[in-house]
């Protein structure tokens, strides 16, 4: 009976909330798979911020993170900032106010993404090339480089790449160089950052029942793909783990393999 009440208050039973006191900012958090995240690092107690450009979807996002922690004895703090990750300077604003906030960040998730529908390159504009690379590859380097002033020794920072980081995708060559691009960037910031005790994490999920699929392939079978909840418990997974431990790689694919015949994800 005890043990029950202490999880109706939102208190695991016979502990604290595991992340009670730290913060996270998940970029992309207002749908998707940041959301799922940023749900699931706040259910352990865990102060969160999420971000998008769409301010709507994002406040009712941010509301529902804040109704699923109410029951928690010190609810941590849910909050959401309109910031476009494109944009240097809507980047340094977003954490400059989680400085001002909250003082230092525990938590990043680089997660706020775009896809594509299939197209060959030579019908590949340079205005799509650069908005996928300002996306999803610029984005992650702005974000890192704003955010780590912030962290020090066993903060984590986790990149949403794809399975996409180290598959190749005909068709997809915008999306597969932004993947491979910040792929490459999350091997070089790992290296960088181990003088400083700090753990980068290649979260590479194969598909997963979101949104994006609209822009990728609109039919493609939803029950197949992984649900967000499960990328959200292995990131939740590789936070938890020790300081000392860096849960380097999480590869995450469907048990029925790839989605589609030239699928990408
Ligand atoms: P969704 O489309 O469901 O969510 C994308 C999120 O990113 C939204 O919150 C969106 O908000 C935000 N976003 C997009 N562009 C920008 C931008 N310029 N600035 C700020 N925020 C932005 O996609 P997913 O949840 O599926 O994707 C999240 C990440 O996961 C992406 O990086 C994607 O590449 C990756 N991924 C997804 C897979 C899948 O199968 N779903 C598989 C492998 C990787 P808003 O539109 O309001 O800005």
């Amino acid at each position: 009976m005890a043990a029950k009440r202490a999880q109706s208050k939102g208190q695991r039973s016979g502990g604290t909330l595991r992340l009670h006191g730290k913060v996270a900012v998940v970029t992309g958090g207002s749908r998707g798979i940041g959301y799922a995240i940023a749900r699931t690092l706040a259910g352990e107690g865990c102060s969160v911020v999420i971000t998008g450009r769409d301010p709507v979807t994002l406040k009712k996002s941010a509301a529902q993170i804040r109704k699923s922690v109410s029951t928690q004895r010190k609810p941590p703090q849910i909050v959401s900032q309109v910031c476009d990750v494109r944009d240097p300077e809507a980047v340094d604003a977003l954490f400059a106010e989680v400085k001002n906030r909250f003082g230092e960040l525990d938590i990043l998730v680089n997660n706020a993404g775009i896809s594509q529908a299939p197209t060959p390159v030579p019908e590949t504009s340079v205005e799509m090339w650069r908005n996928m690379l300002d996306t999803n590859l610029t984005s992650v380097f702005l974000c890192a480089r704003a955010a780590l002033p912030l962290m020090s020794a066993g903060a984590t920072i986790i990149n949403n790449i794809s399975a996409a980081a180290k598959q190749v995708f005909p068709t997809f060559s915008a999306y597969t160089a932004a993947k491979h691009g910040v792929y490459g960037f999350t091997l070089a910031l790992r290296e960088e950052l181990i003088p400083r005790g700090i753990r980068v994490t290649a979260l590479m999920p194969g598909a997963t029942a979101t949104e994006i699929w609209q822009q990728i392939m609109p039919d493609a079978p939803r029950e197949q793909m992984i649900n967000v909840e499960n990328i959200a418990q292995a990131v939740l997974y590789a936070v938890l783990l020790p300081p000392e431990a860096n849960l380097s790689e999480l590869l995450v694919l469907p048990t029925c393999g790839s989605i589609g015949a030239k699928s990408s994800d």
